[in-house]
């Protein structure tokens, strides 16, 4: 794949509560390549102001089902302390490739695990808080969850940030500008130079 005229994969993982959805939406405005957003489907229910087909494709546990036995995912898990089914579709992934664009994943740590396995050439970024105690500050600060709610949170937190190595680099969402252009200089270094010869922007990995 590395070479040719397909496009990229680019995975972004981080716990909830690190800004991914703020860095993302500015990542994919700004990006120095031709940058789509993959639409996960979920089996869960959409929020208020979530749109189905734009925030997610939400599916019944029957479709969803389905689907995975047909091979319509890249990759699906019940995603770490949630009760519901997520999903890489392969209809959001493949054609956009074939195209020559880039498609933006984001997705938890086991479904980034799968894509690196499936993509090897897949460029993989974990976008972390700059601190334990600022991410506490961010999903209290919500305000709209109960203790328990936000134990559990804390728990996938934990759990994901504990798989930040397998990342090839990790990104401190300190302040989201440096972070959307950390972002962007990692998908610009791979658009131009191969994966043997890359200089190293913030902190890169050991694989
Ligand atoms: P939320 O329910 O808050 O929208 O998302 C919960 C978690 O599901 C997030 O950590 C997000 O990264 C993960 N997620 C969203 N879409 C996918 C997907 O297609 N595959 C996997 N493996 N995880 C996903």
């Amino acid at each position: 794949m590395a070479g040719s005229a397909r496009g990229k994969v680019v995975v972004l993982s981080g716990p909830s509560g690190a800004g991914k959805t703020t860095v993302l939406r500015r990542v994919l405005q700004q990006a120095p390549v031709p940058l789509v957003l993959s639409v996960s489907a979920t089996t869960r229910a959409p929020r208020p102001g979530e749109v189905d087909g734009r925030d997610y494709h939400f599916l019944a546990p029957d479709q969803f089902h389905r689907l995975r036995r047909e091979g319509g995912f890249i990759e699906c898990f019940q995603v770490f302390g949630k009760d519901h089914w997520y999903g890489t579709l392969a209809s959001e992934v493949t054609p956009s490739l074939e195209a020559g664009k880039w498609v933006l994943l984001e997705i938890d740590v086991q479904g980034a695990q799968a894509v690196m396995d499936r993509y090897p050439d897949a460029i993989t970024i974990f976008l972390r808080p700059s601190s334990w105690e600022e991410l506490q500050r961010r999903l209290r600060g919500r305000g709209t969850e109960s203790e328990e709610a936000i134990g559990q949170r804390l728990a996938r937190a934990r759990h994901e940030l504990a798989m930040a190595d397998r990342y090839q680099y990790v990104v401190i969402n300190d302040k989201v500008d440096d972070a959307v252009r950390q972002i962007c200089q990692i998908l610009a270094q791979h658009a131009e130079v191969n994966t043997h010869d890359r200089r190293v922007v913030g902190r890169r990995n050991h694989q």
